[in-house]
């Protein structure tokens, strides 16, 4: 795994407002958050604020090397959503309770509604913290 120094995780993290990149999953003491290679290393990924992203650690572990997903809807392999690339609203949306995203193949592969996580939106629902406001 590639080096990444201090200034640019600071980088990293600083531009995503410290949430997960992908299931904008708030950085609180219980939640790890992980510098992400959006196009991985084995793939030829530059360590390089333009293709890294703040990833908690379930969406982390799920994308792994993968750069696509199956798209439910067509069972068709579709890019993942790249954050570097693609705006978050224009690609996910919420549920109107909050607590599901909405999208396709990047949701699938990084189960980003995942139980754990859903458990957690529930509680951050409740105590006013989510979903997150622009
Ligand atoms: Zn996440």
């Amino acid at each position: 795994m590639a080096y990444i120094s201090e200034g640019l995780r600071q980088g990293v993290r600083e531009r995503a407002h410290e949430r997960c990149e992908y299931c904008q999953t708030q950085q609180v003491i219980v939640v790890s958050m992980e510098i992400d290679h959006i196009v991985p290393e084995s793939a030829g990924g530059e360590t390089a604020l333009g293709n890294l992203c703040l990833a908690c650690v379930g969406c982390n572990g799920f994308k792994l090397d993968f750069q696509r997903g199956i798209d439910p809807e067509t069972g068709q392999e579709a890019p993942l959503f790249n954050p570097r690339v693609q705006g978050w609203n224009d690609h996910f949306q919420w549920r109107d309770d909050g607590l599901q995203v909405i999208g396709r193949a990047t949701v699938v592969r990084l189960r980003m509604n995942r139980d754990a996580v859903v458990n957690s939106r529930q509680r951050w629902v409740q105590a006013g913290w989510h979903p997150p406001k622009e």
